[in-house]
């Protein structure tokens, strides 16, 4: 497609992921990174490079100046348990940041942005698989600030500046399959790249956090997302914005609920080799089951994920250490 993307935290891991899907549909795509947390190696390319953060209102300006189809707004601080305890930075990047991007396409009359939110807007869950019309009560001040930008981009929409598509992700997993992405985070939080840490003898070992949970083996269950999968409904965001003009928040999850022993024991598997982990106590906050109801992804983007096994999902990490 022969549109300009600004894909803003482009570098990092799911933005990496989007980039590549852009790309490989023929956008094109302008890549704005601070690299606080993307790797340059994510930079793939046919794509154009600008360093830059998002707190940086002139600079943004600027570069909106140049013009853009649409925006895709990946860059954003997500450690569940820092943003408990550093709201301030929390408020500053995600909140401040997002609405400085608002207002500066508003400045440069750019109407379309696909925003990365997460289902931490829902908090604790009162039924599963979560829809859109699920409460939205955060418990934590990460989820508030998806919660908040969400807001700022209703009422952008209502004031006739923007359209957008919030994309509310479940739990995003897997490396590209072609191994064309390949910059890993750093410090990472969450369950899968921390197995494979413990699975490439980078950190000794891990623990599961809790095994008392209301659940088939005692374990959390999550809804396990390929990042391929997820970058796909990014361009079929950006595709309904053009055509049809509407604003959306839609869930991205496959709607299959996975424990983590399960992911435990089909990294095994995978990786051919029993791993170090122990059970501790469970984690605060945590949810015992998390998964999506992903009927209204399929119904206003077309979209379905590819990936379904989560071992297929495993083999795309691990190949990248072997
Ligand atoms: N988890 C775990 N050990 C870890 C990291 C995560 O047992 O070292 C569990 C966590 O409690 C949750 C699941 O793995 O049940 C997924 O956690 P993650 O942080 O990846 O994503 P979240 O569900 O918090 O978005």
């Amino acid at each position: 497609m022969n549109k300009k993307i600004l894909v803003i935290g482009g570098a990092g891991y799911i933005g990496s992921h989007v980039q590549k899907q852009l790309l490989d549909e023929g956008f094109e795509v302008v890549v704005f990174d601070d690299l606080s947390s993307g790797d340059i190696v994510n930079v793939l390319d046919g794509a154009t490079f600008i360093k830059g953060n998002i707190l940086d209102e002139a600079l943004l300006n600027d570069v909106m100046k140049q013009g853009f189809d649409g925006v895709v707004h990946l860059a954003a601080k997500k450690a569940v348990g820092e943003s408990m305890i550093h709201p301030e930075v929390y408020a500053k990047n995600n909140i401040i940041g997002a609405i400085n991007i608002l207002n500066a396409m508003a400045n440069n009359n750019i109407k379309y942005i696909v925003f990365s939110s997460s289902a931490a807007v829902y908090g604790m869950p009162l039924y599963t698989p979560i829809d859109e019309k699920h409460p939205i009560r955060p418990i934590n001040y990460y989820g508030y600030t998806k919660r908040a930008i969400e807001e700022n981009m209703e009422w952008f929409d209502k004031l006739g500046k923007i359209k957008y598509i919030s994309l509310r992700y479940f739990n995003a997993v897997g490396y590209h399959k072609d191994g064309c992405i390949r910059g890993k985070e750093r410090n990472p939080q969450n369950l899968m790249p921390i197995i494979m840490e413990a699975a490439t003898e980078k950190r000794e070992g891990f623990s599961i956090f809790g095994n008392d949970y209301d659940t088939e083996d005692g374990t959390c269950v999550r809804d396990y997302i390929h990042v391929s999968d997820l970058a796909k409904a990014h361009s079929l965001a950006l595709k309904n914005l053009f055509q049809n003009n509407n604003s959306y928040a839609i869930n991205l999850g496959t709607g299959v609920g996975t424990s983590v022993k399960e992911i435990v024991d089909a990294t095994e598997k995978v990786i051919g080799k029993k791993l170090n982990y122990s059970y501790a106590e469970r984690r605060p906050g945590d949810p015992a089951k998390l998964t999506a109801d992903a009927t209204k992804a399929k119904e206003i983007l077309g979209w379905k994920p590819e990936y379904t096994d989560v071992s297929e999902i495993i083999s795309t990490v691990w190949n990248l250490e072997i």
